[in-house]
């Protein structure tokens, strides 16, 4: 039976309980549609050529619409026919009731909410079940042909827009890896992504990425694509190479990269992390400062009370700068330049 699952996304957003049960149909060139949730669906191809299975995932904050759309087009695309995948994808659209009021969650931010706590207590706690729960689904079933499976063919990229300018627009954060190497062919794609920036976390958290990274060992990076606009006033052409370059991850058994050597990479290691511990946190440079912005050493960044937050070497610079955060979560990060 086939059931028309066209506008997916819409139906998922104002409609959820069309998808309250899980469904499953062919399209008609063989592939498998599996929605699992609303906002959830997973594409299998008729017969896997390669061991990758794709997660792609965005909308984890609500009001970072420019991935939304790109996913929501490469899904359209996928149940029209129009593109036909060669390997197992997921799409997560992450919080659909906060892109329903256009901002970035409705209790809690959904993206510290990958961890090992069970609390169901509001909505996004209750959405991080379900979406940790239907990414074991994905990722454990790839083992079902053993002749194939490979851990390292897991791929994630959770996709987000900052909130504020960033020098470079584009980065990806890199998960703490807990020593293991870094991949040069996923900086690779990333760099054909146009994301030339990484930053190399240096610490476990609670974020999507490092929680397919640590427990399913997949390529897991969040990846910052830009400023957030509302819904329709992005402009797409700033996201060519994104889209692109994600529609051949999709479509194509291997994919054509620039060499490791040509890629124009800057790489950082994150320095400090600084969590916000009291309502008197305040931030010591201007409101409308980009990302990567850097200091000389021993600039004030932020107070929290009597603590003060200093540059400790010259060229730090600041990331995600967000004074309204929670009491105890990150209201700041700052990185250096690195090599790997
Ligand atoms: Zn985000």
């Amino acid at each position: 039976m086939s059931l028309n699952s066209a506008h997916f996304l819409q139906r998922s957003r104002f409609e959820p309980e069309q998808f309250k049960t899980q469904q499953q149909y062919k399209l008609r060139n063989g592939t498998e549609v599996h929605i699992v949730a609303p906002g959830i669906i997973a594409f299998e191809p008729i017969q896997p050529v390669s061991p990758k299975s794709i997660l792609l995932s965005s909308g984890v904050h609500g009001n970072e619409t420019a991935p939304i759309e790109i996913c929501e087009q490469l899904v359209e695309n996928l149940l029209n026919e129009k593109i036909v995948t060669k390997h197992r994808v997921m799409f997560i659209f992450g919080n659909l009731p906060a892109m329903n009021i256009g901002e970035r969650f409705v209790d809690e931010n959904l993206n510290r909410l990958f961890n090992d706590s069970t609390a169901i207590d509001n909505q996004e706690q209750r959405r991080a079940q379900e979406i940790k729960s239907a990414v074991k689904d994905f990722f454990e079933s790839d083992i079902s042909n053993p002749s194939t499976f490979d851990e390292s063919s897991r791929l994630h990229y959770d996709l987000h827009t900052a909130i504020r300018e960033s020098k470079n627009e584009k980065f990806a954060v890199y998960p703490f890896l807990h020593g293991e190497s870094y991949n040069k062919a996923q900086l690779q794609f990333l760099s054909a992504c146009a994301v030339n920036t990484i930053l190399l976390s240096q610490s476990p958290t609670s974020t999507f990425s490092y929680y397919t990274s640590k427990n399913y060992k997949a390529h897991g990076f969040t990846v910052e694509l830009g400023k957030v606009k509302a819904f329709g006033e992005n402009d797409m052409s700033k996201f060519t190479d994104v889209v692109k370059m994600l529609e051949e991850l999709i479509t194509e058994i291997n994919l054509d990269l620039p060499l490791y050597e040509n890629c124009p990479l800057d790489v950082y290691d994150v320095k400090q992390v600084i969590d916000k511990h009291s309502n008197e946190f305040t931030l010591c440079f201007a409101d409308n400062i980009p990302n990567f912005t850097g200091f000389p050493k021993g600039t004030l960044l932020a107070t929290d009370g009597t603590h003060e937050y200093r540059a400790k070497v010259d060229g730090e610079a600041i990331v995600f700068p967000n004074a309204n955060v929670a009491l105890g979560q990150r209201a700041i990060l700052t990185v250096v330049p690195c090599e790997i």
